[in-house]
């Protein structure tokens, strides 16, 4: 089995519905997800799949997506404020947290066809998400 990993880093912003700490407040973070592939077998160049095909295609989602929004739950109540100010926001039917974000990068992966295996969402220095075909 083969695997390659490619880092992509975006900035963002969210905030926490129903909980108790400061995350709770609008705050944002130097995101970086590690989208790492598997295959078996390598294609003719040798690649599982080449590091600028995830960039363009996974980095290109994310850059229009989710760079420089805000992330928010869909029950948040400044969604439809920040959207009337014209502020970028990506909605989620989920509360943003690393966990969470790392999944929707791993589905749309997925979506793409890449043959993603895991998703690891350093969302600071200190503390990562990771989300796998398991999850
Ligand atoms: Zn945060």
């Amino acid at each position: 089995m083969f695997q390659v990993t490619r880092e992509l880093r975006f900035c963002y912003g969210h905030r926490l519905l129903n909980y108790n700490g400061k995350c709770r407040f609008l705050h944002g973070h130097n995101g970086r997800a590690l989208i790492t592939l598997a295959a078996s077998n390598l294609d003719e160049l040798g690649m599982v799949v080449d590091f600028s095909e995830i960039k363009r295609v996974i980095g290109g989602w994310i850059d229009s997506h989710l760079d420089h929004r805000m992330l928010l739950h869909k029950d948040d109540p400044l969604l439809a404020y920040l959207q009337a100010q014209g502020e970028p926001v990506f909605v989620m039917d989920v509360n943003p947290t690393a966990e969470n974000i790392a999944r929707l990068i791993y589905k749309i992966a997925a979506g793409q066809g890449l043959p993603v295996v895991e998703v690891r969402l350093w969302e600071t220095e200190d503390a990562c998400a990771v989300c796998d075909s398991g999850s």
